[in-house]
């Protein structure tokens, strides 16, 4: 029988999790997959549970039902992770954050050169691994430098290509352009969508519609803790069919 893309096994997939914090129920009933090289944003109001989903993914949260399956590795509840299996998740799957979370008293290099270089990866073959990233994000000639020598949108793009290093299956952005100054969210949304048209996989947590308009395969949106609505991006523009979905779109756009 011949197999398409949606027979692969997807990357990641939420069954029906759960999660709360104390008593406050954040994550509800979440479903999810993601396939291999998909590009999906997620969105939704401020306090809808977007970062706690994005971060289940890499296992910064657990959470108390459902299953989660990563790369192959199934996580549940009460079950404690293999160590392992935790590592190697880490490698394959790149986390970006909103505040870049670069180390200010390691240069740029020396940033990207770390995580290989725990992993007991030879010196020479990590630097010119990191060089290659930084190269195409487009901040080589900042090798040398430290994290507050630059501006924030080089320093966000530091970011990425200290989680591209890893050679990441998946790439999770979190509010990626939300702390820059206006005038640098262009030029790091321009590396993300260059990665993206590059095959990079990525979950992205972003208010930038315009970005979700001309990258995402999919867009999800949250509210409440819950998946309201995910559509083909087209689709989801031109013809949400709920009403919080539109009703979001029209603070948004
Ligand atoms: P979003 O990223 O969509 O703004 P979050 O996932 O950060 O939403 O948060 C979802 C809900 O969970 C919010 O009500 C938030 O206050 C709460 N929350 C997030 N992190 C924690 C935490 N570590 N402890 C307790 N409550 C949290
Ligand atoms: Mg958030």
């Amino acid at each position: 029988m011949a197999t398409s893309p949606q027979d692969a096994a997807p990357l990641v997939r939420f069954e029906r999790v759960n999660k709360w914090f104390g008593t406050q129920h954040v994550l509800r009933d979440i479903d999810l997959a993601i396939q291999p090289g998909e590009r999906v944003v997620l969105c939704g109001p401020s306090g809808s549970g977007k970062s706690t989903l994005l971060r289940c993914v890499n296992r910064l949260e657990s959470f108390e039902e459902g299953r989660l399956t990563v790369d192959g590795v199934v996580f549940e509840p009460g079950r404690r992770d293999a160590e392992g299996a935790l590592r190697a998740l880490r490698r394959r799957i790149g986390m970006v954050f909103q505040q870049f979370n670069l180390f200010p008293h390691l240069t740029v290099l020396e940033n990207l050169a770390l995580g290989p270089e725990l992993a007991g990866e030879p010196r020479a073959q990590v630097r010119e691994r990191a060089l290659a990233q930084l190269e195409r994000v487009r901040v080589a000639e900042q090798a040398s430098k430290y994290p507050l020598q630059l501006s924030g949108g080089q320093q966000q793009r530091v970011a990425i290509a200290r989680a591209l290093v890893q050679a990441p299956r998946l790439l999770l952005f979190d509010e990626p352009t939300s702390a820059l100054d206006p005038e640098m969210v262009q030029e790091v949304l321009d590396v993300m969508r260059a990665l993206a048209e590059q095959g990079q996989a990525m979950l992205c947590v972003t208010h930038e519609m315009g970005f979700a308009r001309a990258v995402a395969d999919r867009v999800v949106f949250m509210d409440e803790g819950q998946i309201v609505e995910a559509a083909p991006a087209a689709r989801f523009f031109e013809a949400p069919r709920r009403s919080r979905t539109r009703a979001f779109l029209q603070r948004v756009l």
